[in-house]
């Protein structure tokens, strides 16, 4: 089968490299370069066990400070978009227990698929990616914030996830870096079995190996629609032509709830922005991190690859702008002296942007929709964890199209 992917970020490069090992003839089509979008910058975390949604029941008591507070990690500018305002009340109401509940078994099953597919992909394709295994702490800072996330762990120790909760002296036996930050934090959750790697590397990896197999990159070619025919999908219309294929998966990122309409499919995805720094470390023993940090009270996550530090946080409801404000790079910086003073002389900062393509309740959306054509699958919501949860979903659109052949 001829199968076109659209989009050519992490969620659409997995997808493309199941798909052709499965024997299918792929084209990738995309604007820009692999990794262009929400991929290049993120915070380079492999999140397997550390899944829990954004929509939280927790969020209603944070809401006012979240909104209000200056230096809120959250932002929210109001749009004349539709979108925003029933994505907004739609993200609220799945700020329950239950749902919270139910998404995190979901994302945990889809991350545990997940793993085994990067490990998969990772035999097949050796990326030079600066992967590591050297798991992951979450920093608190209060008493309340710790028992939080107690809670949390034991809901997830129940769905099979390996965590528990180490003193301030045990995280820095954990991570040296930390030991000027000790008496900052109470505590935090330790998870052995987390990963990191340079998503933007194995976008460009799997393009490489993807091309040399045979695989179709059509890149600089902007979709803007689609042509019909007997009630399915025949070609995408693009900037540099119609481009016709039996099958079609729709893996656009922040960029699929437009693209997502023009075919009938109303797909719950809003732009959550954020930014990142990515800095050179002194390479020093117990300098910089090698542990993945999430501070938790800053909202901000640090990730190793190879010899940089990422530094990664803030979520704004804004729309698609893309403007890089400087307090926001400064924040950044400011987090990473706080708590890894000796890590980087901070010279060069290499400030980034990206659109979380985030759906109300974190879950991302793999599959057929009924209200679109037949051999259009879809590939896109996976919000703040698309780089952990890319080759899991890219796995069930395999899954997906194979049963829709036979
Ligand atoms: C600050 C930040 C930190 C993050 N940290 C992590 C993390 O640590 N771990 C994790 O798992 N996830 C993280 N994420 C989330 C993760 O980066 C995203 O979920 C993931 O990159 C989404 O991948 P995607 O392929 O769906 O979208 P994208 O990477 O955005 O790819 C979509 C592609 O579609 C293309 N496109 C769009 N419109 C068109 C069009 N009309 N025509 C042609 N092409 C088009 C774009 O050029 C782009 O290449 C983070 C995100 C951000 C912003």
């Amino acid at each position: 089968m001829h199968v076109c992917v659209l989009g050519a970020g992490i969620v659409g490069l997995a997808t493309a490299w199941q798909l052709e090992r499965l024997g299918h003839q792929v084209t990738v089509i995309d604007r820009a370069a692999p990794g262009a979008g929400a991929s290049g910058g993120n915070g380079a975390q492999l999140s397997y066990s550390y899944v829990q949604p954004l929509a939280d029941p927790s969020i209603w008591r944070q809401l006012p400070k979240l909104l209000l507070s200056p230096s809120s990690p959250l932002k929210l500018q109001p749009q004349l978009d539709p979108l925003q305002w029933r994505w907004g009340l739609a993200f609220l109401a799945a700020c329950n227990a239950q749902t919270s509940r139910d998404t995190t078994a979901q994302l945990l099953a889809l991350a545990a698929l997940s793993r085994t597919e990067f490990e998969a992909m990772q035999a097949d394709v050796a990326p030079d990616c600066d992967f590591s295994a050297t798991g992951k702490l979450v920093l608190y800072a209060s008493p309340a914030a710790l028992e939080g996330a107690r809670a949390q762990l034991e809901l997830q120790r129940t769905m099979g996830s390996e965590q528990r909760i180490v003193s301030p002296e045990e995280c820095v036996a954990i991570e040296p870096a930390l030991a000027d930050y000790r008496g900052q934090m109470v505590g935090a959750v330790y998870t052995p079995s987390e990963c990191a790697a340079d998503c933007l590397k194995v976008c460009a990896e799997l393009m490489r190996v993807l091309s040399a197999r045979g695989v179709r990159f059509l890149l600089g070619a902007d979709v803007h629609g689609f042509a019909r025919s007997e009630g399915k999908v025949a070609a995408v219309k693009t900037s540099i032509g119609d481009i016709e294929a039996d099958a079609f998966v729709m893996a656009l990122g922040s960029a699929s709830h437009k693209l997502g309409r023009a075919i009938g499919a109303y797909l719950p995805v809003y732009p959550l922005k954020g930014y990142s720094i990515t800095v050179e470390v002194d390479p020093s023993a117990g300098a910089a991190p090698r542990v993945n940090v999430t501070d938790s009270a800053r909202k901000v996550v640090f990730a190793r690859i190879g010899s940089r530090l990422r530094v990664a946080g803030m979520a704004e409801l804004v729309g698609h702008d893309a403007s890089i404000p400087a307090t926001r790079i400064q924040t950044l910086a400011a987090a990473t002296r706080a708590l890894f003073p000796h890590a980087s002389r901070l010279e060069e900062l290499h400030p980034w942007t990206g659109m979380r393509p985030a759906t109300p309740t974190g879950l991302p959306i793999i599959g057929r929709m009924p209200s679109a054509p037949a051999n259009m699958l879809f590939n896109t919501g996976h919000g703040a964890l698309g780089f952990t949860l890319a080759f899991g979903s890219a796995r069930r659109i395999a899954e997906a199209l194979e049963r829709a052949a036979s």
